[in-house]
């Protein structure tokens, strides 16, 4: 981008329509991508805005069904209807908060399978009628992972929802090939010698081909990517893919550079010289949330290791001394969420964005 060219200014908040195009394009045209943080309650969603606040960075904000069932309470017995309550609990909790930190924040979900196709709709069910109320959905976008189906059926429901979504100004990222790893239970520890895990430039072209026309997409391509942490040697990044898929559409269709919008899934525990090649090819989010759960558990462990008398009895047995507020959650949790912050200030860094907010101030 030269110095003459003028960045879009979009209001604080939730970035949804038009205003999440501009986001993802702005983030691609100047080289850099927002990290996608899966949250499971206040706690984590108002230390995420807390760091992009701090660091002027923009962020996204994401659920994944379980997370989003912890949101509205692990205990209910109804988990469907208490992972979709959950859900639109804490899209309000951002579509307040956003706004007061002044920062743009996209919402999305994260995975959702063949059996979570009916909590998609609902969630959509719940976009049309706040866009009926207010002209503007609940979410950004939502995921659909079919990737474990056959690639005609995946992008079939593709394009039913992105036809319910499109309306609505919201955008669906879609996953082709998978992702190794373990997330939310699902997967396995054998993340090498699987072909599935680096997807065929040519299927990232049928995608293209059946959805550019049908609205706003964005797509999750594996190039050897894997949800967790690993010990070094089980993963092997091979990020050219990417570059691979993004030629073979532009040479086609004759696009601008990068036509893709892609999306790193896994970033936890990545090499810098993979994130900066990856962001190279048009990826615009990359999602970390292994390496922010521990981030969050490493500082609440610390709290507990200075004061373990606190979390045994409420007054000392010896001195008397009352330990109220060292056992008071809001002590630990705030430790908790200093972990978030300080580990997603460094991700801003190393994606680019930081002092990159598209937000008037
Ligand atoms: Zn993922």
């Amino acid at each position: 981008m030269t110095k003459m060219e003028s960045r879009p200014h979009l209001k604080p908040g939730v970035v949804t329509g038009e205003a999440y195009k501009l986001f993802v394009e702005q983030a691609k045209k100047e080289g850099y991508a927002l990290p996608a943080v899966n949250v499971i309650g206040t706690n984590s969603i108002n230390a995420v805005l807390e760091a992009a606040s701090k660091n002027k960075s923009d962020v996204i904000i994401q659920l994944s069904s379980g997370g989003a069932q912890f949101f509205g309470g692990k205990g209910h017995e109804d988990s469907e209807n208490t992972r979709i309550l959950g859900a639109v609990s804490a899209a309000q909790h951002v579509h307040l908060m956003a706004q007061h930190y002044g920062i743009c924040v996209a919402l999305h979900t994260d995975h959702a399978h063949k059996d979570l196709i009916p909590w998609l709709d609902a969630l959509i069910d719940y976009s049309e009628d706040l866009y009926k109320a207010e002209g503007v959905p609940l979410f950004s976008s939502h995921m659909l992972d079919l990737s474990a189906e056959p690639i005609e059926e995946n992008i079939a429901e593709s394009k039913r929802l992105l036809k319910r979504m499109t309306p609505l100004g919201m955008s669906l990222e879609i996953e082709l090939g998978i992702t190794g790893g373990e997330e939310d239970g699902v997967g396995s520890e054998d993340n090498l010698n699987n072909p599935s895990l680096y997807t065929q430039p040519k299927e990232c072209l049928y995608a293209y081909e059946e959805l550019s026309h049908l609205g706003h997409f964005s797509l999750a391509a594996s190039f050897g990517n894997v949800h967790g942490v690993y010990k070094p040697g089980n993963v092997q990044l091979r990020p050219e893919i990417l570059k691979s898929a993004q030629d073979l559409i532009q040479e086609k269709y004759n696009t601008s550079h990068n036509p893709l919008h892609l999306v790193f899934h896994g970033g936890s525990g990545s090499q810098d010289r993979h994130i900066k090649a990856a962001l190279s090819y048009g990826v615009f989010k990359m999602n970390i949330d292994t390496d922010l759960q521990f981030a969050f558990a490493k500082k609440v462990g610390d709290a507990i290791k200075e004061t373990p008398q606190a979390f045994i009895h409420q007054v000392d047995p010896e001195t008397g001394k009352p330990y109220k507020k060292f056992y008071d959650p809001r002590t630990f949790l705030r430790n908790g969420e200093k972990g978030i912050i300080e580990r997603l200030g460094e991700a801003f860094e190393i994606l680019g964005s930081k002092g990159k907010t598209l937000a008037c101030q």
